[in-house]
């Protein structure tokens, strides 16, 4: 059993609590079912996510451990709640497209389900007041975002967590089309993956169907979003 106990909530996202814990090096996050779209501008409850969502993605991350990726994880609580190492994010939505969706389709003008003759890394400045603004390499050292050698281990890292989670969707039937990770700075600097991998995060299709086992159930308001997620978890643990 684990000695983790909560102390003083230090943060509330738009998904998620962070408490304190005895150890200055660790907070517990807590998954709550808010589900937000548009940054912000939607707002709803998926009942179940945050079940789904701490699980998936510590299920995703003891993968990630084995492949060789860091990763904040350190245990798993309850069904909501994870201790996970404390970091200082570095402030870059790290995203990796497959197949052409979201906000690929305007800027590029392709259709939905394109896909692509390569896998594409892109970052995006993560800042609410901005709407998270399509950025470079160059804007991000120019401002100081991250240095050089974070880019490369931030690009490297990304590559492996597509390479592994493409295989095990597949496995389970789904399709892979882009996902948003995130990534943090131990105290002695080092970069781990931090945040989730979950329907929140990834776009998730069915390989048969096309189905989409995701948020964009939410955001575009096509219902059974609960089901969907469901059936996510349902693929990968059975229940
Ligand atoms: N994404 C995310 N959080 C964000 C923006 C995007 O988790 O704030 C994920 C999204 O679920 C998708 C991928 O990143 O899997 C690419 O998203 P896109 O840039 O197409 O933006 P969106 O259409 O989701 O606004």
């Amino acid at each position: 059993m684990s000695d983790w106990k909560k102390l003083e909530q230090l943060y509330e996202g738009k998904a998620k609590k962070v408490f304190a814990t005895e150890d200055p090096e660790v907070v517990i996050v807590d998954y709550k079912d808010d589900a937000t779209a548009f940054n912000g501008k939607k707002k709803g409850t998926i009942r179940g996510k945050g079940v789904i969502n701490n699980r998936m993605s510590n299920y995703i991350m003891k993968q990630l451990e084995i492949e060789g990726v860091p990763t904040h994880l350190v245990e798993e609580l309850s069904d909501r709640e994870t201790a996970v190492k404390k970091v200082s994010i570095v402030p870059l939505e790290v995203i990796i497209r497959n197949v052409a969706a979201g906000s690929f389709l305007k800027r590029m003008g392709v259709a939905e389900g394109t896909d692509l003759l390569c896998s594409i890394l892109e970052f995006s400045y993560k800042c609410d007041e901005l709407d998270d603004p399509f950025i470079n390499d160059d804007y991000a050292l120019a401002l100081g975002l991250a240095t050089q050698d974070e880019l490369n281990i931030i690009k490297t890292y990304t590559h492996k967590v597509n390479e592994v989670l493409q295989k095990f969707f597949l496995s389970i039937g789904i399709r892979l089309i882009d996902f948003k990770i995130e990534f943090g700075r131990l105290s002695n600097g080092s970069i781990i993956l931090a945040d989730e991998i979950s329907p929140d995060t990834c776009r998730l299709w069915d390989i048969k169907t096309n189905e989409k086992l995701d948020k964009d159930r939410f955001r575009r308001d096509l219902g059974g979003t609960e089901e969907a997620y469901q059936e996510v978890m349902k693929r990968i643990f059975g229940e």
